[in-house]
């Protein structure tokens, strides 16, 4: 098993260990938002690249306990319902209990991960904010003067908007850092669509973010919107606890037979990245993959219960209307219409495109070269997750022996 170590470089040389300014802010290399399955795997591929924990990079994370999203995944996700999880680096999963709620088996795992190789993880941090440190402070004091130990005192560096720092404010603090590696996810952005009637419906409204067990709604007339895994699962769920699920779907579910093989991978994120790379907001997951067709799904259409009334019209106050005319009393709306990337902290550095995405090259915003960008788009998978770590920590050194020798030329010249 490798760990953190062996790959070590000398981009640190030169650099002097930096402390907190005071007991609540900090000045770091690398600042690391995010302590899913993407956060984790550039912890670790940073450390290895040669980066101290806490001295050189820390993970800023809000969840109270290790898991990421997963920790919050209702306690029916059993781990085989899950899709497959892929390894973090250097740490096999093994065959876990796959009766066993997903939610504890990620916990553990993760929380394993980040003692095996000492994870600088900071929790519970949510990040507000990044921004860029203002290059003067109202009174014309430099951002050094400010107390930014650490950087070198030159005002051209700091305009250079490839070599200043950013300031990464929280709910604990505020860390300084010369690269930040944006892995937060989406789980904290459910997605709620509009349809008329959704504010004057009186029955219960819940999203997937939200669901925790089918008992909760037993005996409950039950519209479940979304075409995606967790609404067919919870049609099945509510189904078996003696609930009456209906089903809406936008389009008409895609079931494929295709076995997930590497070709199929490549396809997948070949189309996700045409998004990304054309600064579009990435399409959701089941657009491009379909649904596997498993054998439970198979005898749950088979038994009339996948079957999708198609659109959802309109809601009225206690009923559902569909594109096709036809009415449904409903008692509550299960939306299982996903989620958005979460990246509201990175609000400030106005990256959004004319076209709602963020314009991307690999984990690269185009337009910000110190804030790189993972678990998005085609790496919003746990094996994305993983590969995109390691290209952000190669990616995030390069960017740090960049502002390294920026920085020594301005010492030089000075
Ligand atoms: C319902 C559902 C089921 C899924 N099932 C699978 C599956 O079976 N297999 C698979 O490969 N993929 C699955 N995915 C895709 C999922 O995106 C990946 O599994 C992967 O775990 C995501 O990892 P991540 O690190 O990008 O994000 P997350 O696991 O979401 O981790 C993000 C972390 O960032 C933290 N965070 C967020 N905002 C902030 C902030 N402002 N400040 C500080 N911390 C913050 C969060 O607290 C969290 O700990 C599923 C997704 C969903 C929504």
């Amino acid at each position: 098993m490798d760990g953190p170590g062996p790959e070590r470089s000398d981009v640190m040389r030169g650099a002097a260990p930096e402390e907190a300014v005071d007991g609540t802010e900090h000045r770091v290399r690398v600042v690391v938002i995010g302590a899913g399955q993407a956060g984790l795997s550039s912890a670790y591929h940073l450390q290895r690249r040669g980066l101290e924990p806490h001295r050189d990079v820390v993970v800023l994370d809000a969840n109270p306990a290790p898991g990421g999203a997963w920790l919050h995944r209702w306690p029916a996700l059993t781990f085989d319902a899950a899709h497959a999880l892929h390894d973090l680096p250097g740490f096999p999963l093994g065959t876990p209990d796959p009766k066993e709620p997903a939610s504890q088996v990620v916990n553990r795992y993760y929380g394993a991960f980040e003692r095996k190789f000492d994870l600088p993880v900071v929790r519970p941090v949510s990040v507000v904010r990044v921004e860029p440190v203002p290059a003067a402070a109202p009174d014309g004091g430099t951002p050094s003067e400010q107390g930014l130990t650490g950087w070198a005192p030159d005002d051209d560096v700091l305009r250079d908007r490839s070599v200043a720092p950013l300031r990464v404010t929280t709910t604990a603090g505020t860390w300084v850092a010369d690269v930040v590696v944006s892995a937060t996810g989406t789980w904290d952005r459910p997605y709620w669509p509009y349809y008329r009637g959704r504010d004057i419906f009186t029955g219960r409204q819940l999203h997937t973010h939200d669901y925790r067990s089918a008992a909760e709604l037993e005996g409950l007339r039950v519209l479940v919107v979304g075409g995606g895994t967790s609404a067919v699962q919870f049609m099945l769920h509510l189904h078996e606890a003696g609930a009456a699920p209906v089903w809406s779907t936008r389009r008409p579910p895609s079931f494929t037979r295709r076995p997930f093989d590497p070709e199929w991978g490549r396809e997948v994120e070949a189309e996700v990245n045409a998004r990304t790379s054309a600064g579009l907001p990435p399409a959701s997951v089941v657009s491009v993959t379909g649904l596997s067709l498993t054998q439970q799904y198979q005898a749950g259409m088979d038994a009339g219960i996948l079957v999708s009334r198609g659109p959802l019209a309109e809601l009225r106050e206690r009923t559902a209307v569909f594109a096709d005319g036809s009415e449904d009393p409903i008692d509550a709306v299960l939306w299982a219409t996903g989620f958005r990337a979460a990246l509201d902290h990175l609000a400030p550095l106005h990256l959004r495109e004319p076209g709602g995405g963020i314009l991307m090259d690999g984990v690269h915003v185009v337009k910000e070269p110190r804030v790189l960008l993972v678990g998005y788009g085609a790496s919003a998978s746990t094996l994305g997750a993983s590969r995109a770590g390691r290209a952000a920590a190669t990616a995030a050194i390069a960017g740090l022996r960049d502002s390294t020798s920026h920085r020594e030329a301005a010492g030089n010249l000075a």
